[in-house]
């Protein structure tokens, strides 16, 4: 089984551009994966034009700054005038800590076209406890208020779980307060720290329920004022949702020393090799790699896939789930209540919610970083 397409794949609507995995916080849920990358190897100034260069001849749209936290790089204004120059749409996406309101004019002037800004909970205190960062909250409400007045939208990103959920609605609420335009109420997703800490962020299926009702409650209420994205924990749903909108279709990641991944959390696959930007092309990676083709289209698929009619909807799930839970990346993803193993999933997540949560494993360097040069 060879996953190939015998016609080049469309074009990549978005790229994740992963500037560094360095990053004050140090949040339990961090979809960076365990064995961060270090400052030495990350892409340089030039490198990453390269690949910006690449990436819009090769049709790419969208462009998301991301890290870890990208703000740490001092040349982040070079890169997001550069991206914006190619025509490139550029959204940051930062936990706002290290902005300052001359920095925001500078990104603003330099073309950035929106910021994402993460907040861990409404309370200041749990905040900063989830996050691992003392003072941060205060931070990032400043960081919004420089953000809204450089004329910049607003996007607030809530990773919800067991540890803040029953905080949603006062999470809505600071959202509005902030003058965001949009909320993207995202409960975490099991991947790297994630599935680390997966006992102590697991909610339980009463909780999911609440915040459900919450999140339709405030859409309704906040119609025009506030756009709302809900992503469910895949453990308790019924269907799969369309991981990356399919594997090797809209999306790319680049890891901050230049690695192509279909999506952030495809390393964890052991035995697929990523190859590297810029010194192979962004298209060639995007067209010919063995990784992008491997779980591209449908002839990957294991039978119950294969024959279902929703085969070109969520494309199967999403592979490292189905590695995470069943051993097998080349399965279903277990969170279809038509897997074998999702009854597994379900017992699991209400177990784990079910106890007492225990202590957060906070993300962190698996080895120490070198000192710097
Ligand atoms: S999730 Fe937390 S630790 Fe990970 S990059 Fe974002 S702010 Fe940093
Ligand atoms: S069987 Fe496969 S294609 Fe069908 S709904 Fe489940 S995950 Fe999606």
């Amino acid at each position: 089984m060879t996953g190939k397409t015998s016609t080049a794949p469309e074009p990549p609507l978005a790229m994740l551009a992963e500037l560094t995995h360095r990053c004050p916080f140090s949040c339990p849920y961090c979809s960076n994966p365990l064995d961060l990358e270090r400052r030495s190897q990350e892409l340089d100034t030039a490198a990453w034009r390269e690949v910006f260069d690449q990436a819009a001849a090769l049709g790419v749209l969208q462009v998301h700054f991301s890290g870890g936290e990208p703000t740490v790089r001092p040349d982040l204004e070079e890169l997001v005038e550069h991206a914006a120059g190619l025509g490139l749409y550029t959204n940051l996406i930062t936990a706002g800590v290290l902005l300052d309101e001359a920095r925001v004019g500078r990104l603003a002037a330099a073309g950035l076209d929106h910021v994402q800004l993460s907040i861990q909970d409404s309370d200041p205190a749990e905040s900063d406890r989830i996050g691992g960062y003392q003072g941060g909250y205060r931070r990032k409400i400043e960081a919004a208020a420089w953000i809204r007045a450089a004329g910049l939208p607003l996007t607030l990103n809530a990773p919800v779980h067991r540890q803040n959920i029953e905080h949603l609605e006062a999470i809505i609420d600071l959202a509005v307060e902030l003058d965001a335009e949009r909320i993207e109420v995202a409960h975490v997703q099991y991947y790297g720290w994630g599935l680390k800490n997966r006992a102590a962020l697991m909610p339980t299926r009463a909780q999911l329920e609440r915040a459900t009702e919450v999140v339709e409650a405030a859409r309704a209420r906040l119609k025009g004022i506030l756009v709302f994205d809900y992503v469910v924990p895949d453990y308790y749903a019924h269907r799969p949702k369309a991981c990356m909108g399919g594997w090797g279709r809209q999306f790319l990641n680049i890891t901050p020393s230049g690695k192509v991944l279909p999506c952030h959390a495809a390393e964890t696959i052991p035995d697929l090799e990523f190859e590297r930007v810029p010194e192979r092309d962004l298209a060639e990676i995007w067209e010919n790699s063995p990784a992008f083709q491997r779980f591209r289209g449908t002839d990957w698929m294991p039978e119950l896939c294969a024959s279902c009619e929703r085969r070109e909807i969520d494309w199967g799930g999403c592979r490292c789930q189905a590695l995470a839970i069943t051993g097998d990346a080349a399965q279903t993803d277990p969170a279809c209540g038509l897997s074998p193993r999702h009854a597994d999933l379900v017992a699991l997540a209400e177990a784990e919610s079910g106890r007492e949560p225990p202590a957060f494993q906070y993300r962190r360097m698996t080895r120490p970083e070198p000192a710097e040069a």
